[in-house]
């Protein structure tokens, strides 16, 4: 099972941001404690292929760093952290067609960048961009967004794909403030702050039911750890042992999943809880084998 990590996602930071490289390393070193996966050095996103998600002039904002926004901090190499983290997500997606299940532990996040926009600690949008790769490859797609805040960008660029689906399940009222209806391809389903694992995985059922239902030949799952009760920006209230349950459920549909890291900003329980969900995911794929 392949991780797809460079140490370059380690080097950007923006003094006091909770987007820094501690919560990153947390997972990181958890998974390489406990001896998982074969990880790999990503290479750069393409060009054309970011264009399947962005348009001409956001790429070339990001790339000039010439902009502002007081969330998404204008970072000298920004664009080049922000291709790497792209690039890390479309080799997980092409490397779950290949092997079943993958990850992308990179930084920058993704999901709140829209096609022209940039914001929310998001620069490039990892997952739209290798969800649409996986179309140009020919493959139906189910993209389901696990952070606790609705990636607003993510459903902007994949708002009616055909082949496509976008399902997500996040806290509201919080930001963007989007992800309060569903329409067309897209499903969400927003959850009041307080909510428990089982009430988070009575949605989360109803989220997969329709993704069975669309029959995918790959489902790509933006990871957000900020659906954990500890975490500093969110007041939803899962626990570890839900993310194992998570896991489970997700690996019941007998896709190809690919699994990309977005937020979660508190690094002392991140690592436990990515390993829960890690636990869950590939456990049944092991049992399906033997
Ligand atoms: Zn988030």
């Amino acid at each position: 099972m392949k991780i797809f990590y460079s140490d370059e996602f380690l080097k950007y930071r923006e003094a006091g941001h909770p987007e820094a490289p501690e919560r990153l390393r947390a997972v990181v070193e958890y998974l390489k404690r406990k001896g998982i996966g074969q990880f790999e050095e990503p290479e750069s996103c393409a060009e054309d292929l970011i264009l399947l998600g962005h348009s001409p002039d956001l790429i070339a904002m990001v790339k000039s760093e010439q902009f502002f926004d007081p969330d998404t901090p204008c970072l000298p190499n920004i664009y080049h952290f922000a291709a790497l983290a792209c690039g890390a997500g479309v080799q997980a997606m092409e490397a779950a067609l290949a092997d079943g299940v993958s990850f992308s532990l990179a930084r920058p996040p993704g999901h709140h960048a829209g096609r022209k926009t940039l914001g929310g600690f998001c620069y490039l949008n990892n997952m739209a961009v290798a969800a649409l790769q996986a179309r140009q490859l020919g493959k139906k797609v189910a993209v389901l967004d696990l952070d606790g805040h609705h990636g607003n960008g993510t459903e902007e660029i994949l708002r009616g794909k055909e082949g496509l689906i976008y399902l997500s399940l996040h806290q509201v009222p919080a930001y963007p403030g989007t992800g309060l209806y569903s329409f067309e391809n897209c499903y969400n389903f927003p959850l009041p702050p307080g909510t428990t694992g089982d009430k988070y995985l009575t949605a989360l059922k109803k989220a997969l039911e329709v993704i069975d239902k669309f029959s995918p030949e790959i489902i790509g799952v933006s990871l957000g750890l900020d659906t954990h009760e500890q975490d500093p920006l969110l007041a939803l209230c899962l626990k570890d042992p839900d993310y194992k349950k998570i896991g489970l459920n997700l690996a019941q549909l007998n896709k190809p999943v690919f699994v990309i890291f977005e937020g979660g900003y508190h690094p002392q329980t991140i690592g436990h809880a990515f390993y829960c969900f890690w636990k869950g995911l590939t456990e049944k794929k092991v049992e399906k084998h033997d």
